[in-house]
């Protein structure tokens, strides 16, 4: 039986679609032991089908049962395939992330981010959260005109509950200190908040759990630059992956800010001769802040 979606859930549908396009999240799926077990043989995945504004919309069975599929334009027709009742009931009780909200006061960004805070808690949200000890929320001024995005907390980090206190947060530390500032005068965060295990890359799924409260970080800061360090805040930051190499050296505009990639510490400290090409991209940060560059770069100096 075909029944038509109400216009509240087509038009929830519609926004949240629209809002994680917005974050860069193109790709819908249906994960094995998640909330969406529970929808068994009535389940729903919903995926961009083309640029035209269309998308379609499956039903997924499991079995070999026949799998009835609606397809909806922009302005027509949304239908689905009963049975739905507990996949809209679910779908409406999805928690909503704030969608992006107008500038924050200079006054106000440090009661916004205590707010973001607040909201993420003791997250539960991604599987990350099994073997952290501390959500690793951000550091520095709220009011920062440079903020650095790194990948997610390591081992120092979780236990000290801020980012970038270990031994490749003391080489940030130098190269914040190269750029003429001190570390109180930038904020830095990451794209997870909690230590993924043995350090490894986030799955894309804990990424995009996570990345919309770092989102709501900046849209509250309001940096004018944004140092992604490392291929990972580069990925979830531009929406989509490039190679390190194709992404240095110019300009990117993300989240309302300008973004220069550059190489995570922690491979600085792997190879140490990539220093100066880091120092190149800090010092396009420095014209794009107008600060001084000193003569010599000392971070080749105190690594
Ligand atoms: N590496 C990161 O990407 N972030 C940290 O906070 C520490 C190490």
């Amino acid at each position: 039986m075909i029944a038509r979606l109400s216009p509240e859930a087509e038009q929830a549908i519609r926004s949240r679609i629209a809002y994680f396009r917005d974050l860069g999240v193109f790709d819908f799926y249906r994960r094995e032991g998640s909330a969406c077990d529970a929808y068994r043989n009535e389940a729903a995945t919903v995926t961009e089908a083309d640029a035209s504004g269309e998308y379609v919309m499956e039903a997924v069975t499991k079995g070999d049962e026949a799998t009835p599929t609606a397809v909806f334009s922009s302005d027509e027709d949304l239908e689905i395939a009963e049975p739905m009742p507990a996949a809209r009931a679910r779908m409406q009780a999805l928690p909503v992330l704030n969608e992006p909200t107008a500038a924050v006061a200079a006054e106000d960004r440090a009661a916004a981010l205590k707010a973001i805070s607040e909201e993420i808690g003791p997250c539960t949200r991604c599987a990350l959260h099994r073997g952290r000890h501390t959500v690793v929320f951000g550091d520095g001024d709220p009011s920062a005109r440079l903020m650095f995005v790194g990948e997610g907390p390591g081992a120092d980090e979780d236990a000290q509950g801020l980012p970038f206190v270990g031994r490749a947060g003391q080489l940030l530390n130098n190269m914040i200190a190269a750029m003429g500032l001190r570390r109180d005068q930038v904020y830095i965060a990451n794209i997870v908040k909690c230590r993924p295990p043995q350090n490894r890359v986030p799955e894309p799924v804990e990424a995009n759990t996570c990345a919309p409260f770092l989102f709501r970080q900046i849209e509250a800061i309001q940096p004018e630059v944004i140092v992604a360090l490392g291929a990972t805040a580069a990925t979830y930051l531009l929406g989509g992956k490039s190679p390190l190499a194709a992404l240095r050296g110019r300009i990117h505009h993300a989240r309302g800010a300008k973004l220069i990639v550059t190489y995570h510490p922690a491979y600085l400290l792997r190879d140490p001769r990539q220093k100066k090409e880091a120092w190149v991209d800090l010092q396009l940060a420095m014209a794009e802040l107008g600060l001084k560059a000193p003569e010599k770069s000392p971070v080749e100096g105190r690594a």
